[in-house]
């Protein structure tokens, strides 16, 4: 087996698939109000589709799977589609990112199908609040999956806050205290500019070091080995004292992490996109339909592989800017 090296000698292991562009929630940074195109039920892959790509990438070192969307569980059959990739060999790490909405329906079987850990966004701690953030979200469903989700023993349990200026940033402190009496690891991740209609400007992103003055004005960071991460991932882990849980900082715009980024992306309309911020795509769906073998897929792959950008690039003169929102990515 030939590992995934693309040309700055990164090693590539990490693939996110969105099975859907749907949601369930219309978060204001992410999507809007009304009229969202949606993908025709054709147009996105099938789960025999999916599972193809995903066998043959783990048999070319891709050892780390996260499902994701739109919401990955308003699609039907995902625990299905989570048992055939947790057979696949060399799947060695499998996991979801959801808004937690469905997920006390579904928490047991998808641990029982193969889901080891899963990170579940929530913009905010106060149910009015986050039903303004989301447009009509219910927070207490959310904090009926997250029990439900650790009563079946699903662990780690990640919370991801994307925090942004005049939304949620007063709840800083509460949603690091939230770690002193539970075990989960509450990640604040900056606010990207991947909105749906040029929602993002810098005054709304706070930064990881504004985050973290914040904190500090009432509380130490201690530093915590990533031993969570043992894949590699970009967060950035701190403990309060006596704390249950860990606080990470995920800083994709003040600290990118391009250099070792080793991620791919799989978009529920089946292109491969190799950096999140770049418009350049590789149409797997099409070379798929057409009755490519595997052969050609790979080659597909390591092509599109061996462009990965060395790094994003906010700014004019670098790459060509994705304007596709993370719905429709799979953040
Ligand atoms: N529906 C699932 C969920 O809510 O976790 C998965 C898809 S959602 C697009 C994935 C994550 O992307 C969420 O945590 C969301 O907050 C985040 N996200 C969306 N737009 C973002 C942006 N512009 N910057 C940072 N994170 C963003």
């Amino acid at each position: 087996m030939s590992a995934l090296i693309d040309s700055h000698n990164r090693r590539i292991s990490y693939l996110r698939i969105a099975i859907t562009d749907r949601c369930n929630l219309r978060c204001q940074y992410c999507m809007p109000k009304e009229g969202v195109s949606q993908f025709g039920h054709a147009e996105i892959l099938t789960y025999e589709e999916i599972v193809r790509i995903a066998a043959l990438a783990a048999k070319k070192g891709i050892n780390k799977v996260r499902i994701t969307g739109g919401e990955p569980l308003v699609r039907k059959d995902a625990v299905q589609l989570i048992h055939h990739l947790s057979l696949l060999k060399g799947i060695e790490d499998l996991s979801m990112t959801t808004n937690g909405i469905l997920l006390a329906e579904f928490a047991f079987s998808l641990f029982r199908a193969g889901l080891k850990r899963i990170n579940i966004s929530m913009d905010s701690l106060e149910a009015e609040k986050y039903r303004e953030i989301t447009r009509g979200g219910d927070l207490a469903k959310v904090w009926a999956g997250i029990e439900q989700a650790r009563l079946t023993g699903i662990s780690p349990i990640k919370i991801n806050v994307v925090a942004i200026a005049g939304f949620n940033d007063l709840e800083i402190l509460s949603f690091a205290r939230l770690t002193l009496k539970n075990p989960f690891q509450v990640r604040f991740i900056e606010f990207m500019p991947l909105g749906h209609s040029g929602e993002w400007c810098p005054e709304h992103c706070i930064s990881t070091e504004e985050i973290k003055r914040r904190i500090q004005a009432f509380y130490p960071l201690m530093p915590v080995e990533n031993r969570n991460n043992h894949h590699g991932g970009p967060a950035r882990l701190f403990k309060l004292p006596d704390a249950e849980g860990e606080i990470g900082f995920i800083s994709p715009i003040s600290d990118h992490f391009c250099n070792s980024c080793n991620r791919l992306r799989l978009t529920a309309d089946g292109q491969l996109k190799t950096c999140l911020f770049s418009a350049e795509e590789t149409d797997l769906k099409s070379l798929l339909r057409s009755g490519a073998d595997d052969e050609e897929l790979e080659k597909k792959l390591a092509v599109a592989i061996s462009q990965k950008p060395l790094r994003h690039s906010f700014t004019a003169g670098g790459i060509k800017r994705c304007h596709r929102p993370m719905v429709k990515i799979g953040g």
